[in-house]
């Protein structure tokens, strides 16, 4: 069998089993969970992998999901198709769980799909019979960040270190094994046509900013209290003043949140909560608008003399996809679809950046999802085009890889030069916590 007889099957194999697909992304869609508390999702993954006779690692990172399934021509490198598991909480979502407000408003349900779905193709036809090396099967959590405190709280605990899915994952062991990896992003946005390769993505820091004032009664005392919510809004004044400053070429991006604004009425607030990320495209860029954030936040205490305690969180690191397998998915894509997009530099960020800082990867978005991103109308429109078509590039990709004792997946390693090692990208994410505790009485 040739390389495109065999991808040939594997597409069959998928078509025939479309409805498998779509279902598995529908029946994600309507249980949203937040992350690193996508349990019923892992378990979904798990019994779907279980049933294609592979046997599923669980609770990585605590919830990731990982299946290893080896070639029959002989060892080689390990490829790995990712599927993210988690929701995001987004109000006003009408598919939103009403207990958490989590809502899959970024199609990662549709990732999921993707990857079961070309699990279950390359299984079908048994493809693996032709192929080298390894193919990892590998839902994570986590991509999303926010739900800050309770992370923080769990880092305080010692279940966490790091806030995002692949950045646990990492430092966890569990990508020891693998040596390349690629999934595939939903997207909503008509310029990005059916498929779409992205040149870079921002990277980020997660700060939080706890005011303390002094409470007092609001309407007989209020000259003996410090108001914690006008140091906050103060600070949140500063920063929006800041953005000017902002380079175009450095794509910032600071919007912050006011998690806590008081505890009552006539109480002058004692104490304001504020979580922000500062993304930027470099992490030069980023330092410095992190810099301007900080002023920007003791500027409040120093106004109302209250103390702000700021700390730092490590978050994103920048991405840079591989240039080896964007060449080999430029080639699927054009196939299904007749074009590949070039998806310019995107602002929003990924832990599949970290993860391109250790090994090669790529983070293509293709079509099948309506309405913005994080948003309340997000759906999914098309789900041929998002969870179906996804399940036959990924599996393409793996042929593409694995064939001919893997030698598409060799020319890969080497070509890249990942700029870090796993210790190196750990001692990096490490030195980035910082804490500051700033009095503007003093
Ligand atoms: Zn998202
Ligand atoms: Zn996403």
């Amino acid at each position: 069998m040739t390389r495109e007889e065999l991808k040939a099957a594997v597409w069959e194999a998928i078509d025939g089993r479309a409805d498998d697909v779509i279902r598995i992304g529908d029946t994600i869609w309507k249980h949203p969970e937040l992350g690193f508390k996508e349990t019923r999702t892992a378990a979904l993954v798990e019994r779907t992998l279980s049933e294609l006779g592979l046997s599923p690692q669980t609770g990585l990172a605590m919830t990731g999901v990982k299946a290893v399934a080896a070639g029959a021509k002989g060892a080689g490198p390990t490829f790995a198709l990712i599927g993210e598991l988690d929701a995001l909480g987004v109000s006003g979502h009408p598919d939103a769980d009403p207990h958490t407000g989590a809502a899959h408003a970024c199609g990662h349900n549709a990732q999921v799909a993707g990857m079961l779905g070309a699990a279950i193709g390359l299984h079908a036809v048994k493809a693996l019979a032709h192929l080298s090396g390894r193919v990892a099967f590998f839902a994570v959590p986590a991509e999303e960040g926010g739900d800050l405190e309770w992370r923080t709280q769990q880092v305080r605990a010692g279940t966490l270190e790091l806030l995002g899915g692949k950045c646990e994952l990492i430092r966890l062991g569990h990508f020891d094994d693998i040596d390349m990896a690629m999934m595939i992003h939903t997207t909503s946005r008509p310029e990005d046509g059916p498929a779409a390769l992205p040149v870079s993505n921002n990277g980020r820091l997660g700060k939080t900013a706890r005011y303390t004032g002094r409470a007092a009664h609001a309407g007989s005392a209020p000259h003996r209290g410090v108001n914690a919510l006008y140091a906050a809004q103060i600070g949140l004044m500063g920063i929006n003043a800041i953005r000017e400053t902002f380079r175009d070429e450095d794509a910032i991006r600071v919007h912050p949140i006011l998690t806590h604004g008081g505890s009552q009425v006539n109480v002058i607030p004692g104490e304001a909560r504020i979580e922000t990320y500062v993304r930027g495209r470099t992490l030069e860029g980023i330092r410095d608008a992190n810099a301007r954030v900080d002023r920007a936040l003791k500027a409040g205490a120093l106004a109302l003399g209250a103390t702000v305690d700021i700390e730092t969180w490590p978050g994103y690191l920048p991405l840079s996809p591989d240039a080896t397998m964007a060449a080999f998915f430029t080639d699927t894509a054009r196939t299904l679809f007749g074009e590949c997009r070039n998806a310019g530099h995107r602002a929003a960020c990924t832990d599949m950046g970290d993860v391109s800082q250790i090994m090669p990867v790529l983070h293509p978005y293709m079509g099948g999802a309506s309405g913005t991103g994080h948003a309340a109308d997000y759906a999914i429109a098309d789900p041929m085009l998002a969870y179906v078509a996804p399940a036959k590039a990924l599996a393409a990709m793996v042929i593409d890889l694995l064939f001919d004792d893997a030698s598409g997946a060799r020319e890969v390693l080497a070509r890249a030069r990942p700029r870090m090692t796993r210790e190196s990208y750990l001692a990096f994410q490490r030195g980035i916590g910082k804490r500051e505790v700033f009095d503007g009485a003093k």
